[in-house]
């Protein structure tokens, strides 16, 4: 398979927004839609603008990122644009990475995992890779983790067995334990893979709700001849706007860690993105983990996801996010 041309250059984190359309209870009562506060402004060559807007204070802001997907906007629309040009490179030794980033319901698990009538990112990536398989003779295995409070749980492991993170000589974050299953078909993907998202359910008994809390990692590794290459596909703990909420306590600490490993992740998209001499890749757990595919070959794209009723929370993301660009 040749290397087709993609719309990444080496080293360059795409970052692209997705608004979702307005949910039924979301809708006023005669059934009007409320205004979105989100609107493509301006799209000249590769960059998109758009535009924030306060629909009772007028306030508005405009952000610059790669891409733009609106309400009607299906998620194979992103797989093609956005993801399926990484997976020949994949089957030639080199990683990569989607984030699903935004806010707890602006729509990353929607996107990532896709419901039963329209398949997320994760079951279309997950197919173009297995008839990709078909025909280059290759192996292809999951892993499914989460990392909730810095801590690492293998949820293809029964209870969500912790893993313990080691440190390899070049400073980089090996899990070393953590299953990998071979898959052959989309059947086989659904079982596993339906089981692991169940565990991460029912894992943390006693705390709440802590699946839009973690970040959620899918790896799809495939072994071709004697290359390795590995996809990674994120969902990521919904970000938080601690001057708007009123966490306590664990809520706090969660809260925390989730920002300071969102930011990590900021950071190094930004230097990686700018072609900084340093990447800090040691600032968060995430960030060491995803060290070997971030940057150089590796390529990676970042959806962030908006409810189209909150500017408060668009605001949050989009510029975190713009400004990883
Ligand atoms: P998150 O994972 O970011 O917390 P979800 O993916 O759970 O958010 O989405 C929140 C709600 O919005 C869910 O009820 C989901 O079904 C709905 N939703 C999200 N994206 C879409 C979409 N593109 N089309 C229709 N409904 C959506
Ligand atoms: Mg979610």
């Amino acid at each position: 398979v040749k290397i087709q041309s993609d719309n990444f250059s080496s080293s360059h984190v795409r970052v692209s927004l997705r608004v979702r359309p307005f949910l039924p209870q979301e809708i006023e009562k005669d059934g009007s839609k409320p205004a979105s506060c989100i609107s493509l402004l301006d799209q000249v060559g590769k960059e998109v603008t758009v535009h924030l807007k306060d629909q009772t204070t007028s306030r508005n802001e405009c952000y610059k990122l790669d891409s733009f997907f609106g309400q009607e906007d299906r998620i194979n629309l992103i797989f093609q644009k956005e993801v399926s040009s990484v997976i020949p490179g994949i089957f030639h030794g080199h990683n990569a990475t989607v984030f699903a980033y935004g806010a707890t319901g602006s729509g990353k698990t929607y996107t990532m995992q896709g419901t039963e009538n329209e398949l997320g990112l994760i079951p279309l990536a997950m197919s173009a890779i297995l008839s990709l398989s078909k025909s280059m003779q290759s192996l292809v295995e999951i892993s499914y983790y989460e990392v909730y409070m810095d801590r690492c749980y293998d949820l293809l492991e029964p209870k969500a067995k912790e893993i313990m993170p080691l440190d390899d000589m070049n400073g980089r974050v090996q899990l070393k334990g953590l299953s990998l299953v071979p898959v052959s078909s989309m059947d086989e993907f659904y079982e596993i893979y339906s089981i692991g998202v169940q565990r991460r359910k029912v894992a943390h008994t006693g705390l709440n709700d802590v699946s839009s809390r973690s970040h959620a990692v899918l790896v799809i590794a495939v072994r071709n001849g004697g290359v390795n290459g590995k996809l990674n596909l994120i969902d990521l703990a919904g970000n938080e706007d601690n001057k708007r909420t009123c966490n306590k306590g664990i809520r706090l600490q969660e809260s925390a860690k989730i920002n300071q490993s969102l930011f990590a992740l900021s950071n190094v998209i930004y230097a990686l993105n700018n072609n900084e001499p340093r990447i800090p890749f040691r600032e968060s757990k995430l960030t060491r983990i995803l060290q070997d595919s971030l940057g150089g070959d590796s390529r990676a794209f970042m959806i962030a996801c908006l409810n189209p009723g909150s500017y408060q929370e668009a605001v949050h993301t989009v510029s975190l996010a713009a400004r990883s660009r």
